[in-house]
């Protein structure tokens, strides 16, 4: 069989078996389509159905979350966690509360988390779970009582050698904190079953930054292919909360210019840049006021703010998606290369549509996926992992050298696998193969299971 039959009817028995599920269509596709050729050369790969089983979670728990409101009122929302593979280690991915929240994105998080975090090195296999949930707009209390509902389902599911759970959009540290709390008061134990722990509590220094800062790390990486750095880069960031916030910190000590950053009702472009005082206040804005980012523009009125829009029609060198999924499409992708944009860093899961991700790569542009380019905050979550284990904590230029080091592995397996003929580096392909390679070995030798 060729390596694009097997793709299509790989793709057609998946989609029949997973109906309503588009964005786990999107995410398998995209793997499938990068290891097709490996896999068709492989006898036992294709025996095994090592893709058959590697799309389909070892196990996704659904239940109900129940709690009252600040006005006395009984809420349901719906919890998941989804338990994709656990081939190299313990289930590990976050956690999200987002109203958009369903079984679809979940599967789709937690199939990218497996060979993510499969290309950190690091022992940790795939999960990844949520709530319709949202915690904007709700009292500190209504987060807490609900979390804590949240967990007292969970807490049966998940453990420090079973599934360790982190954040993602929604949950930050106050979120992981009263989520732990309750792990810790429902099993009676201390353990690191959780990260991305509040410091005082067994938490990783350099954990809030390393997702944002390990973008920028491969992102240097991928410009030095070209001779290239951040240094006196324009740079466009999507999002405003803990990798936005980060990217924007490190892309500006790598000398680079922020213009814009974002949140799901609109962005604000500063045509004199995000300088480090701004930044500063949009971290209180967003983690102590629990603010929106048009209030940057109140604050600092030579700033614009464009409502229901996303920056991508601004002039940039560089493009950091670090909001959600598919929020980076054809036309906009089209916007960034006519302005000259030379180099997409995702920090974000899955932001670039396929299209605009062809586009990107027939212009051979510099592009890396998200499970490539954002793999530092869960590679930091496994460092965080083996300091609980050892029962002490590295110091904050430890975990970043190590940060560090991890980034630039994960590029150099980019480049490995995903060099092709004509030396443009396809990081999607380098990533998938890389990722999947790791997988598949221990799934083969561990037998049908
Ligand atoms: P946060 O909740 O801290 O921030 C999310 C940001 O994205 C907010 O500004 C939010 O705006 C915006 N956003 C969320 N949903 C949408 C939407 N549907 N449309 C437009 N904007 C939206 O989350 P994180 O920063 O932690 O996560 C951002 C991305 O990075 C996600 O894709 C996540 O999966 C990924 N990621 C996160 C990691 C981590 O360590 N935290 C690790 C690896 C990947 P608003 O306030 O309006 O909701």
């Amino acid at each position: 069989m060729n390596a694009k039959t097997y793709v299509d009817n790989f793709m057609n028995e998946l989609v029949t078996k997973n109906p309503g599920e588009p964005e786990f269509h999107q995410a398998v596709r995209e793997v499938v389509e990068s290891v097709a050729d490996y896999i068709v050369e492989s006898p036992q790969l294709m025996k095994l159905k090592v893709m058959e089983r590697i799309v389909e979670p070892e196990r996704v728990i659904m239940f109900r979350v129940p709690w009252v409101n600040d006005a006395g009122e009984v809420v349901i929302n719906k919890g998941y966690r989804v338990q994709m593979n656990s081939a190299i280690g313990p289930y590990k991915g976050g956690v999200r509360f987002h109203a958009s929240v369903n079984l679809s994105i979940l599967k789709f998080l937690a199939f990218e988390q497996t060979f993510k975090n499969s290309l950190t090195t690091l022992p940790m296999g795939g999960g990844k779970g949520g709530s319709n949930f949202d915690p904007k707009g709700k009292s500190d209390m209504e987060v807490m009582r609900f979390c804590q509902s949240f967990i007292t389902e969970l807490y049966r599911h998940i453990g420090p050698d079973t599934d360790v759970p982190a954040g993602d959009i929604g949950v930050g540290g106050r979120e992981v904190a009263y989520m732990f709390g309750q792990y810790k008061r429902l099993s009676n134990e201390f353990t690191g079953t959780f990260t991305g722990k509040g410091i005082s509590f067994g938490g990783s220094l350099m954990r809030p930054e390393a997702t944002g800062y390990g973008a920028c790390y491969f992102g240097e990486a991928m410009l030095a292919t070209r001779g290239d750095s951040y240094k006196g880069k324009k740079v466009c960031i999507s999002g405003s909360g803990n990798v936005a916030q980060f990217a924007a910190k490190k892309a500006t000590e790598l000398g680079a210019t922020v213009m814009t950053m974002s949140d799901s009702n609109g962005y604000i472009y500063d045509p004199d840049g995000i300088s480090p005082e701004k930044l500063d206040y949009i971290f209180k804005l967003k983690n102590v006021l629990r603010g929106r980012i048009k209030e940057y523009a109140v604050k600092y009125p030579t700033a614009k703010y464009v409502a229901n829009a996303r920056p991508w029609g601004e002039k940039c060198d560089i493009a950091m998606p670090c909001a959600t999924q598919n929020e980076l499409n054809g036309a906009e992708a089209d916007m960034l290369l006519k302005n000259g944009c030379k180099c997409v860093v995702e920090g974000a899961n899955m932001p670039t549509t396929p299209d605009a991700i062809a586009k990107f790569q027939a212009a051979k542009i510099l592009y890396s996926p998200g499970k490539a380019s954002n793999a530092g905050g869960v590679a930091t979550s496994g460092l965080e992992m083996s300091q609980n284990s050892m029962r002490l904590g590295w110091s904050a230029e430890e975990v970043d050298q190590r940060l560090r080091g991890i980034m630039s592995n994960i590029h150099a397996a980019c480049v490995k696998y995903g060099t092709e003929p004509d030396g443009y580096i396809n990081y999607v392909k380098g990533a998938n193969i890389s990722g999947f390679m790791k997988v598949a070995d221990a799934m083969l030798a561990q037998g049908i299971v």
